[in-house]
């Protein structure tokens, strides 16, 4: 048996990333669950020598946390250090019995996940192929508190779970995985599951947005270090620590108040002195005493990427050219996000910035081949909106099923 342990907290999205990705290989594993518990919370960090949950250890060896795992897995390396049976071994079901599924749902947050609950109950046997970000940015949020049906709010990872549950009490079948190639010139629509190839009549993409970075050298060396995208997943190393918030969006204000709840100080850098963010997300921040704001400022460097350690950021006003360094120990980008279309590039109707185009409903310029979600929507964005449209791709993927030849 392999000794697979995995330091966890909750709430952490990517906590139950890599979870899942360890059940579907049908190992057993230790689970160290540190929330609440600083004794374990420093045993994660110091075994790890990162700033971020989960850290999983196989035979001893820190392999990182969901990403490293997930790429592992892609490499194959993960089998070979799990004693399982490679990729190709027919170990993973992931095959229909024709060989043709009828719709595989490429991405599984509130659109991906609405898609497959009711291609499920149209007896379309739906493959739900989810991706390296699993349950998509609803994972990564706090309370929901504008989702119908819920009066109280709901947090975001359970509204994604039982959404889940709902697809599979229907029969929808997952695998983790990500779609690294796609041919949607020839009918069945090929993809390329982690070096597998599957086929489909059809398609629907919903793998919505990833998180925007600066672009900063030192941010990239510095993610995980203290650098973070994911207030939920990391904000509780920053206990009775000085944080700074990037972004004047939502995001960026769901984060700096969330962060309260740990660090002794929030500051908030906005690169204009205005927020974008919603009246009643803006009003929340202004009332909350941790929450500073900065503003006509951006980010230049952060430092110490030497060190491995934010130690403090190099802000420069934008209206006066003025820099100063500011101390600090941790910084959370919240600047939007860019859609994960990368696959589909030329040959998919696309925006400049790259969104999925729709037209009639979540048409594509491809037949057989529907988007949902934040992959083509940049206006809306919300979690009620993502999932009206992964109802509407999989009405619209039955009904062209029904008429296609394919
Ligand atoms: P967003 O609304 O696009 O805001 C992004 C923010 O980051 C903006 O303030 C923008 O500045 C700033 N920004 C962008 N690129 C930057 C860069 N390179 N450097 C510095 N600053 C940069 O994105 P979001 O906040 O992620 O929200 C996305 C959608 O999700 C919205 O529709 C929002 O309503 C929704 N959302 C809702 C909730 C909720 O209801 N609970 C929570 C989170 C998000 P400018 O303002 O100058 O453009």
């Amino acid at each position: 048996m392999p000794d697979v342990v995995i330091y966890t907290r909750d709430p952490c999205p990517y906590c139950v990333r890599a979870k899942r990705l360890l059940d579907s290989k049908g190992v057993a594993y230790q689970e160290i669950a540190v929330t609440g518990n600083p004794q374990l919370e420093r045993e994660m960090a110091r075994r790890s020598g990162g700033k971020t949950a989960p850290q999983v250890f196989i035979h001893g060896k820190g392999v990182g946390g969901a990403d490293e795992l997930q790429a592992l897995d892609a490499s194959g390396d993960l089998d070979r250090m799990l004693g399982r049976p490679g990729r190709g071994s027919g170990s993973e079901p992931d095959s229909a019995p024709s060989g043709v599924h009828d719709v595989v749902i490429l991405g599984s947050g509130a659109a991906g996940l609405t898609a497959a609950i009711y291609t499920a109950r149209a007896n379309l046997r739906p493959f739900v192929v989810e991706g390296r970000a699993a349950g998509g940015q609803l994972t990564m949020t706090t309370d929901v508190e504008n989702f119908p049906g819920f009066p109280s709010g709901i947090l975001g990872p359970e509204l994604i779970g039982q959404m889940r549950q709902q697809a599979e009490r229907f029969g929808a079948h997952f695998t983790t995985g990500d779609a690294t190639a796609a041919n949607l010139q020839h009918h069945p629509i090929g993809l390329t599951l982690d070096g597998k190839e599957v086929q489909t009549r059809a398609l629907i993409i919903a793998t919505g947005a990833d998180a925007k970075l600066l672009g900063l050298e030192s941010e990239r060396k510095l993610i995980g270090h203290g650098v973070s995208t994911c207030a939920t997943c990391d904000g509780f190393f920053f206990r009775g620590k000085e944080v700074l918030v990037v972004g004047g969006g939502d995001s960026a204000m769901e984060e700096a108040t969330f962060l309260t709840k740990f660090a002794s100080k929030v500051t908030v850098v906005h690169r204009r002195d205005k927020l974008r963010a919603s009246k009643i997300m803006q009003d929340k921040a202004f009332k909350n005493a941790k929450i500073a704001f900065v503003w006509d400022s951006t980010i230049e460097e952060i430092k110490d990427a030497v060190q491995k350690k934010v130690e403090r950021a190099v802000l420069k006003n934008l209206k006066t050219g003025d820099k100063r360094e500011v101390p600090c120990d941790g910084i959370f980008v919240a600047i939007g996000h860019v859609p994960n279309t990368k696959i589909f590039r030329g040959q998919l109707e696309m925006d400049p910035n790259g969104y999925i185009l729709t037209h009639n409903g979540t048409t594509t310029s491809v037949p057989g081949v529907f988007a949902a979600g934040d992959v083509a929507d940049h206006i809306y964005r919300q979690a009620i909106t993502a999932a009206g449209t992964g109802c509407m791709a999989a009405l619209d993927a039955e009904r062209y099923l029904e008429n296609s030849s394919h």
